[in-house]
């Protein structure tokens, strides 16, 4: 290794991850061509997920290869390394980098951005890890497009009424963007694709959404969610307020209020914490277990540590005693203050406060269905869904994405969505393996 080069180690290549790479190849640009400085990006995964594009990608208006960013093409001046990062040893300056394959390796570096996300925050609910399914990557989406789809197969293609109640039942639990956008999305689909079903019938599908609150998208303020709910529920949709899931043993779901019945499909998408990597190192934790962080998005306590997004606390100016919330918009924000920064510290400049007033927000619902709360101005219906299509495209990272995400918009206004399963691609194997068996 270059001892005299400094080295910048980014964990995780999300939003944060990938704007703080793009912030920084631009204001670094000298230093990365010389060589003193040099930076590595490690994820899992080769790409940067833009999520508020999952439920469109799940109902299939926008291909799944859309709505992922590839991250050796938009960072070409980052190394990436795919793999996860094991354990930070921050007094060593030292992470412990676990490759897709291969044996695990320490990485020394000067710089640490911490940038792992959030993982689903489940609950010691019976049954729940075996039947639900969450709601944050490109392969849950996809995953739970085919099963949803392959479910008005199977129910098609039985007589028992029970199989087919169970197959056409379908649980959202959480209220929050990723679990109303989820449900309305994939509702609006399976009312699209049952004219291909001759035996079922709209009032045959149950769409149950489980929330522990009385009320739902926060996001876009008591108003807005009180209309949302309205909306759902017109759309034949329950909605149970108040609600906690207590047991989804084998598929058998009950909940709080008393109601027991049986559901092929259970989304969980009921809150985040912090990716887990937090838990294996030495950096300072807030008392909600992320990353306790500076309202300089440094790590509390610590000299070359920084942190954002999700996986950190990052104290909110706007709203003092608060924290910013877990969304893109902080996110997207956090990391160009984040890049300028780092920079700054690696210069011996002062570093700035993040302050950032959050905005509101939009969220689609279904083809030309929509809410929105942007600065005051609240909008319901068509021109939300067009305003929520309009600023997702602008947020897209790459030109090359926006054109694609264009190119999938227009042509469904031409020809009907695609509906069909392809769970098969879950299992490649299969068939070879049946064939070989003989
Ligand atoms: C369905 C859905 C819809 C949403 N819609 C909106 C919306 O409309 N508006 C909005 O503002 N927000 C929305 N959000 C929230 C928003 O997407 C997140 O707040 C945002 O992605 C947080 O950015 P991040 O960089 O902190 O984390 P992420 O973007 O999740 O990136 C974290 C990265 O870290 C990687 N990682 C994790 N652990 C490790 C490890 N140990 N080693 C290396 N890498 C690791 C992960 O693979 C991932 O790539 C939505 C979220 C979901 C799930």
């Amino acid at each position: 290794m270059d001892r005299t080069s400094k080295h910048i180690v980014i964990v995780g290549g999300g939003y944060v991850g990938m704007y703080t790479g793009l912030r920084l190849q631009r204001t670094l640009r000298r230093e990365l061509r010389n060589g003193s400085v040099r930076i590595t990006l490690i994820d899992p995964q080769s790409y940067m997920t833009y999520q508020p594009f999952l439920p469109e990608a799940a109902a299939g208006s926008i291909s799944p290869r859309h709505v992922v960013a590839p991250l050796r093409r938009v960072l070409p001046k980052i190394r990436i390394l795919n793999g996860k990062v094991a354990k930070v040893n921050h007094e060593q300056r030292e992470l412990t980098f676990e490759p897709i394959v291969g044996e695990p390796r320490e990485i020394g570096y000067d710089v640490v951005v911490m940038a792992a996300g959030s993982v689903s925050r489940t609950l010691p609910i019976p049954g729940l890890a075996d039947a639900a399914i969450g709601f944050k990557s490109v392969g849950e989406a996809i995953a739970l497009r085919n099963r949803v789809l392959a479910l008005l197969d199977r129910a098609e293609s039985a007589d028992d009424e029970d199989v087919r109640r169970r197959a056409l039942t379908f649980v959202v639990v959480g209220g929050g963007f990723a679990g109303i956008e989820a449900l309305a999305e994939l509702q609006d689909m399976t009312d699209d694709a049952i004219s291909y079903y001759p035996s079922i019938k709209k009032g045959d599908l149950r769409w149950v959404l489980i929330e522990a609150t009385d009320r739902i998208l926060p996001e876009v303020g008591p108003e807005m969610g009180t209309w949302t709910a309205e909306q759902l529920r017109e759309r034949g949709i329950e909605l149970k307020m108040s609600t906690r899931l207590n047991s989804v043993v084998g598929g058998q779901v009950e909940t709080s209020d008393g109601d027991s019945f049986e559901a092929a499909t259970v989304v969980w998408t009921a809150g985040v914490k912090a990716a887990p990597i937090v838990l294996s190192g030495d950096l300072p934790l807030d008392e909600r277990g992320r990353i306790k962080t500076t309202t300089q998005l440094t790590v509390s306590g610590v000299e070359g540590a920084f942190a954002a997004g999700d996986v950190a606390g990052v104290p909110d100016l706007t709203h003092p005693g608060e924290y910013c919330a877990p969304n893109a918009q902080h996110a997207v924000r956090q990391a160009k203050v984040l890049g300028d920064n780092i920079t700054a510290y690696l210069r011996g400049r002062p570093l700035r406060d993040y302050k950032h007033k959050y905005v509101g927000s939009v969220a689609g619902l279904g083809l030309h269905k929509g809410v929105a709360n942007v600065y005051g101005v609240k909008l319901r219906g068509w021109p939300a869904w067009f305003m929520h299509r309009t600023y997702h495209l602008s947020r897209v990272p790459t030109t090359n994405r926006k054109v694609r995400v264009m190119a999938d918009w227009t042509l469904s206004l031409f020809f009907r969505r695609e509906t069909v399963s392809l769970g098969e691609i879950e299992h490649p194997r299969d068939q070879f393996r049946a064939a070989a068996a003989g």
